[in-house]
């Protein structure tokens, strides 16, 4: 394995770029139940050749399990139209306000019912367990630390499935909204909910080629971001990429050097299916790679919490 190997291949903005594009939407909302069924399939092709394949097979079967809680849930209460403070937009989804979301427990439970029919490791058995037997305080404890993009170390287990809650409530949340309507909020937050960046994607897709997007970690849309720019602090100076592999890498850390922080960004020009949540599990060599470095990992995925 090539370790730290600085990508000095990774495209430098064409000019047209710079700025932002103004003919690229500036976000993408989830279709909830095609999303959980294609990060399902890549999960499910990931395991196949992955040395945590035992892991990734599980969160196929969650994923699965996501997508057709997806079609099946009642409908959601739609989202209220964007609240505006009159000095800057915010997301038309408050996060935080919505840990006691009787839609939100209500999701958590079917889910947490659903899961005790997969096949899992003993600990998150315990932790699946634990979650179905939880007092509404303990509920809302694990989708606040969730919601608030903290999962403590020595917990994952459980927050890994009132995640998976979250994920599927707040794709459906996002699904109702106007993409339209949406404003850009802040360097690398969700213009839908507020929620920090999984990872980004620079895009293959016709009419959006070489476009950069970054992908909710809450509620799964997508939003454009200009390229060679820290997700983190917004800065466009000591930007750098290193991979695993030396050449023709589609997934690379992008690590700026003002804040310390990387974050990692995937070419799905290179290759379509690449999935924000489940090419981050499955791409857990560059973690290692950067865990040598000083950088932080910025990146929020509660499934890859604890590794
Ligand atoms: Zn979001
Ligand atoms: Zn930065």
């Amino acid at each position: 394995m090539e370790r730290g190997t600085p990508a000095a291949d990774d495209p430098q903005p064409a000019p047209f770029l710079i700025g932002g594009v103004p003919q690229a939407p500036l976000a993408f909302l989830p279709e909830p139940v095609r999303l959980f069924q294609a990060r399902a399939r890549r999960f499910a092709f990931l395991a196949e050749t992955n040395e945590l394949a035992p892991y990734l097979s599980f969160l196929a079967e969650l994923s699965r399990l996501q997508a057709r809680l997806a079609a099946t849930l009642p409908p959601v209460t739609p989202v209220a139209p964007a609240r505006n403070t009159g000095t800057a937009a915010m997301p038309p989804i408050d996060r935080l306000a919505r840990v006691g979301d009787a839609e939100l427990a209500a999701t958590l439970d079917t889910l947490s019912a659903g899961a005790a029919e997969l096949a899992m490791p003993e600990p998150a058995r315990i932790a699946l367990a634990a979650v179905c037997a939880a007092h509404e305080d303990d509920r809302h404890w694990l989708l606040g630390n969730v919601l608030g993009d903290r999962i403590p170390e020595d917990s994952p287990a459980p927050h890994l499935f009132a995640a998976a809650a979250v994920q599927i409530h707040f794709a459906r949340l996002a699904a109702t909204l106007d993409a339209a309507a949406l404003a850009p909020i802040h360097v690398g937050l969700c213009p839908a909910c507020g929620g920090r960046p999984v990872s980004s994607s620079v895009m293959g897709t016709q009419g959006i080629e070489n476009v950069r997007y970054a992908a909710c970690a809450c509620c799964a849309t997508q939003w454009n971001e200009v390229r060679v720019k820290c997700l983190c602090c917004g800065s466009t100076a000591g930007m750098s990429y290193r991979s695993v592999e030396v050449s023709e890498a589609t997934v690379k850390a992008e690590a700026c050097r003002e804040c310390r922080s990387w974050i990692k960004i995937f070419y799905q020009a290179k290759n379509p299916s690449l999935d924000p949540v489940a090419d981050d599990v499955g791409s857990l060599g560059l973690d290692i790679l950067m865990q040598e470095t000083d950088f932080s990992r910025r990146g929020f995925n509660p499934y890859l919490v604890g590794y």
